[in-house]
Parts: C-alpha cells; sequence; structure tokens
C-alpha cells in the first residue's frame, strides 16, 4: 500500500501515483509514521523512549531529535555483530557510507532489502515526469556515466558503501526492466568495474561509438560530468586510435570490461573516429556535447546546493542544453524529485515524495531579513547565513503538510531503516506546493564551508587540519595570523585553496623570511592528511579533487579583507575572518597580495573505513 506496485512502462499510471502521492501527503504521513512505528516499537531504541506503546504524539513527545553522534553506537554495535534490531525489526543488509563524516569517518546508514524496491519505485517515478516533458526519449539512449566506490566488510561481515554503488550492485538494478527509459550506453560491466580509470574510458568508449544514439547524457552530480569531459580531453586520441582500429586499448585489462566493449567496438570505424577527432582538435570546446553528442536534448546532472559552483563550466561545454537536477536524496533516505524538470538552475525545486519516509523540519530562524537576501537562489548565498547568525528552533518543529511558503527549515527524517528523527543536515526553503506537497529549494549544508565533489569540509575540520600544519611553520619560527579558504573550481579536477597571513614570530612588522618551499608544500600535504576520509578518498581514489594549495599573503592582506567585508555591511565590532570566501571581489583582495604560492605534493593516505 506504502509502496505501490505498478509497471514502470505505464506513463499514465506513473502520473496517476505521483498524484495521489502529492494530494494525500497528510493521510501517507501518518501512514508512514505509523507503520514505521508499529514495525519497530520493540526494538531497544524505541523501547528506551516509548516503552512497547505505540503513539504518535508520544512518539513526538518522547523520542529525541537526533544528531549521527547519538545514534552512532546502534550502528557500530551493529558493523560489530550485534542483531540489528536494536534499531530495526526488519533485518539490516548493509550500512551506507554518506559523504557526511563523523570524526573523520564517513557516517554509516542502516539499510535493508526492502529500501532497494523504495528506491526503485522512486527512479521509477522520475520516468514520467521526463517524459511529460521531453518528447521521444525512448527512441535512443542515455549515456549516463556511472561508477561504483570502494566497499569494505564490516567486523560483523555486513557491506560498508555508499549508496550508489549499493544500488548499482543489486539485483534491482541489473535486473531492471529494460523499458525505453533504461538503455544506457554502457554496459553494465563498465559500471560495476571498480577501476575508475577503467570503468570512465569504457564507458566513455561505448557513449562515442553510440553517439548517433544518444538522446541524453549525464553523471549523478556535476563534478563528475566535468571530471569525465576532462578525461575525454585527455584521452580523445587514443579513443579515436581505439575505434579507427577496432581495437581496445591494452591497459583495460579488467575482464568484464574487455568483453562488455567488444560487444559494442565491433571492427573498425575510419569514419566515425576522424568525426569525433575533428571535434575534438578544435582549439575551443565549446558546445562540445553537443558537437560530439548532436540528438542530445538534455544534461541530467544535480546542479543544485554546492554543485551550483560548476554551472558556468558546463554551460560553456553543453552549447546551450538544458541541465536538469532530478532528485534530492541522500544515504538516509530518498527525499524528493524535481516536478519541472527544465526549469533554470536556480528555480528548481524538490518536491518530497511522502511515502519515502517520515518528514519533520525544524525552522530556521533568520537574522532579521539578511538570509532572506542572501539565499535567493541555489548557490547564491552568504556562508554565514545558517551558524551563528540563526538559530534552530527546536522546540517548534512542524510535519510536512505544516511548512510555511518563503520559510526555512532543517530536513528530519525517521525511516523504514531504523533512523528516528535525525537530522540530515540540508537547509531547504518552501518555494511552492505540488497538490499538497511542499516544494523545497535546496539551500545549504549546515556547517560545510567547503566542497569541490562529495567531500564536505566544516569549519571545525578545517580548522583542526590548519593546527596540524601549523606545527611545522612554528619549527621554521613562523606564525600563522589569519587564514581562509576557497574552492578552486575554474580548472578541473578543482581543488582547495588556503590563503594562509604568516609572520616571523616576535617579529610582527619584519619581512618575511624567504619561505623553504618543501616545508610549505609539507604543511599543504598536512592539511590533507589532517581532513576527513571523503577528502581523502576524492584526492586518492577518485582523482576528482586536485592538490591543496596554500597562497601566502602580504602583511595586511586579511585587514584589508576585513575593510572590504565591513564596506559590504558586516558589523565592525562583531567582524569575524570567514573561513571561507566565495565573492569574486574577496578573492581578488586577497589573491592580488599574494607572494607564494605552494602544492601539496603527495596524495593523502585513506582506507575505506577503519573499524578497530
Ligand atoms: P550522501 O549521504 O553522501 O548521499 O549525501 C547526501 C547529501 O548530498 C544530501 O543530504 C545533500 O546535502 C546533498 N544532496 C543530495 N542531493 C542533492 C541535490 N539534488 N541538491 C543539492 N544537494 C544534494
Amino acid at each position: 500500500m506504502l509502496l505501490p506496485k505498478y509497471d514502470p512502462d505505464n506513463n499514465e499510471t506513473g502520473i496517476k501515483i505521483l498524484e495521489e502521492l502529492t494530494t494525500n501527503v497528510c493521510q501517507i504521513q501518518q501512514q508512514v509514521l505509523e507503520e514505521i512505528i508499529t514495525r519497530n516499537v520493540n526494538t531497544e531504541y524505541l523501547r528506551g523512549f516509548l516503552d512497547g506503546v505505540y503513539d504518535k504524539q508520544l512518539f513526538k513527545e518522547k523520542v529525541p531529535i537526533v544528531n549521527y553522534e547519538e545514534i552512532k553506537p546502534y550502528i557500530e554495535r551493529i558493523a560489530n555483530g550485534e542483531s540489528s534490531n536494536i534499531i530495526s525489526a526488519e533485518p539490516i543488509t548493509e550500512l551506507l557510507t554518506s559523504s557526511g563524516t563523523s570524526g573523520g569517518q564517513p557516517k554509516m546508514m542502516p539499510s535493508t532489502a526492502e529500501d532497494l524496491d523504495r528506491k526503485t519505485f522512486f527512479y521509477n517515478l522520475l520516468v514520467p515526469v521526463m517524459n511529460k516533458y521531453v518528447d521521444g526519449l525512448g527512441q535512443g539512449k542515455a549515456m549516463y556515466l556511472l561508477f561504483v566506490k570502494p566497499e569494505i566488510k564490516t567486523p560483523s561481515g555486513l557491506m560498508a558503501r555508499p549508496v550508489l554503488t549499493s544500488y548499482y550492485k543489486s539485483s534491482n538494478f541489473k535486473n531492471r526492466p529494460l523499458n525505453r527509459f533504461n538503455v544506457y550506453t554502457s554496459p553494465d560491466e563498465t559500471i560495476l568495474c571498480s577501476d575508475s580509470k577503467q570503468s570512465m574510458y569504457c564507458q566513455l568508449l561505448c557513449g562515442l561509438l553510440q553517439r548517433h544514439e544518444v538522446l541524453r547524457v549525464g553523471t549523478v552530480f556535476a563534478s563528475a560530468f566535468l571530471r569525465a569531459i576532462k578525461f575525454l580531453e585527455d584521452h580523445w586520441k587514443e579513443l579515436c586510435a581505439n575505434i579507427r582500429t577496432g581495437c581496445l586499448s591494452n591497459w583495460i585489462t579488467d575482464v568484464g570490461c574487455q568483453n562488455a566493449v567488444s560487444t559494442v567496438l565491433c571492427g573498425a570505424n575510419l569514419e566515425l573516429a576522424n568525426t569525433i577527432e575533428n571535434e575534438c582538435r578544435i582549439r575551443s570546446w565549446e558546445g562540445i556535447i553537443k558537437r560530439i553528442w548532436p540528438r542530445t536534448k538534455y544534461i541530467e546532472v544535480i546542479v543544485t546546493g554546492s554543485m551550483a559552483q560548476y554551472i558556468p563550466t558546463l554551460e560553456f561545454y553543453s552549447g546551450g542544453l538544458p541541465l536538469i537536477s532530478t532528485m534530492y536524496a541522500s544515504s538516509e533516505c530518498y527525499f524528493g524529485i524535481n516536478f519541472k524538470p527544465l526549469s533554470n538552475p536556480c528555480h528548481v525545486s524538490y518536491t518530497l515524495i511522502p511515502n519515502m519516509g517520515y518528514f519533520e523540519f525544524l525552522p530556521v530562524k533568520k537574522n532579521g531579513e539578511k538570509v532572506a537576501q542572501d539565499v535567493r537562489s541555489n548557490g547564491v548565498r552568504d556562508e554565514n547565513c545558517v551558524g551563528s547568525e540563526t538559530e534552530l528552533e527546536l522546540t517548534n518543529v512542524v510535519d510536512l503538510v505544516d511548512v510555511k511558503l518563503g520559510e526555512y527549515y532543517e530536513l528530519i527524517v525517521t525511516t523504514f531503516t531504523g533512523l528516528y528523527r535525525y537530522r540530515v543536515g540540508d537547509i531547504l526553503m518552501v518555494t511552492g506546493f505540488h497538490n499538497n506537497a511542499p516544494q523545497f529549494r535546496f539551500v545549504l549544508r549546515r556547517n560545510v564551508v567547503l566542497s569541490i565533489d562529495t567531500d564536505k569540509t566544516n569549519e571545525e575540520d578545517l580548522l583542526k587540519a590548519v593546527i596540524q600544519a601549523k606545527l611545522i611553520l612554528e619549527t621554521l619560527g613562523l606564525l600563522l595570523t589569519e587564514y581562509t579558504s576557497y574552492a578552486e573550481t575554474s580548472s578541473i579536477p578543482g581543488h582547495y585553496v588556503l590563503f594562509w597571513e604568516l609572520t616571523s614570530k616576535g617579529n610582527n612588522n619584519e619581512p618575511l623570511p624567504e619561505l623553504d618551499r618543501e616545508m610549505m608544500e609539507q604543511c599543504c600535504s598536512t592539511v590533507e592528511e589532517s581532513l576527513d576520509s571523503v577528502y581523502r578518498r576524492c584526492r586518492k581514489k577518485d582523482n576528482s579533487i586536485g592538490p591543496l594549495e596554500i597562497r601566502v599573503v602580504k602583511h595586511g592582506a586579511f585587514d584589508a579583507l576585513m575593510d572590504f567585508c565591513v564596506s559590504q555591511g558586516s558589523s565592525i565590532n562583531q567582524y569575524k575572518t570567514p573561513r571561507c570566501i566565495k565573492s569574486k571581489e574577496a578573492i581578488e583582495i586577497l589573491e592580488s597580495r599574494v607572494v607564494g604560492r605552494f602544492f601539496s605534493q603527495k596524495t593523502p593516505s585513506w582506507q575505506p573505513i577503519n573499524f578497530a
């Protein structure tokens, strides 16, 4: 009942289900909560608060709103072999490693077998939405570049891996009906190849070979799409040589990839190789997507939230194709669908799907009108808008049907898989309603200051990492007096930049001595080594973040930054150096005072998860 079964190929039924889900929001949310509590009332976790009694009111009164730290001990007990029924009556079948971290390690979210069906149901709902706005999608293929990430077994034998890796490896993905919407240019074997370079190469090769069939292209997040373009820039000659000769490069050693590609690369195709080569040879790659895949109707990539920083670069390569963010989801739960996929990225809203989980909302109190002005559209925001200047009202939590237009909230979720009143950490703004279902703009993730790919570095993590590097400076007789950072994404992959103002110990006004390059590079590596595990995975395994850079600025540079912030309206009394800057002008003020640039020369170490 809560997960209706239907033929996903039947567009009309899909639309009808969406209409029902978005009309009966209140009723469905009540059923979801009732179902979750009834099933799980005897778990150790809920028994502690509800004493075995099912009651919605009691649930709201007694079950606390929690952060990961509060449920971490339960998750760790399950990872270490205790029965999953301490939090979930349904067996936990795997743990999903989130890009959010706790103590430097990925948070682990419980998942169940049934949860895969819930995700499949959600993915199927995207089909009628796209079909409504774009014609003829069934007459060709999707070049979706999808990747799996490393996974490990917990001491209890459960798999711990990212949510999409779990989905792509599931039988739900493998046995997806090859309906008109599900035909990809990438054979499954190339998606499932654990070597990301071989996987990327083979997927691009298959996409090039089928260029005239491709109607849409995409990756999950925008950062990955740009990485694919960079990869194409670096490898087009070799890819074309493979197409010309009909032979796959011999560094592709993954047998699954070899076999799968051989079914697409059958024989030499001189003409195709020449055409692609001619396009790639043109010096400017403006509009390259449309030139290589001329039938493409849109690019499906998430460009909301931290991914908004990539919109201008994507627009350059896309040749005017729409950028479509279809969904809003996480390791905890899949949340919402964009019902107007063709809308401009800065106007994208997601409608929460009420049978995915039980949703509550913590009002985010704003400091006067400031936030409303700053958070005008996706990705345009003031990094201070949540945190010291705003407060979360823990007492006035409201239900999905009670959120108010124009207000900001933090999302809280109760899932079918063992999370109860869990703070996701995302701040959303209500932009409208689809039937009775509220629609939300993704505003920002609480606390995150730097993000290039799926990494989410907060101020505290950054500070801890900087403190480690400061120890090296001290041995050189130097003091770090100020620092800030920004995500440099004008080149691919992007990288973290730290601006540092240094003085000589005890000699504030003395000019800085010549900086020892090796030691400064060591500082860069130390910062990287101290950042969390998701950052280090992106750097080491995914190559989705480039080497961290420290730019040393002249004495007084941070005073100039302060003058600028004050001129923009910051209070001089309350001024605190922002630990991350985003505005072009602020970056330029520091940039014009740079006296030395240093890059990390080592990739940081990384292990999937440390269960010690
Ligand atoms: P993870 O748990 O690693 O899957 O990351 C989930 C988080 O990614 C969410 O809580 C959001 O902060 C972010 N996210 C997911 N989908 C979107 C989206 N469509 N727009 C913006 N941010 C998103």
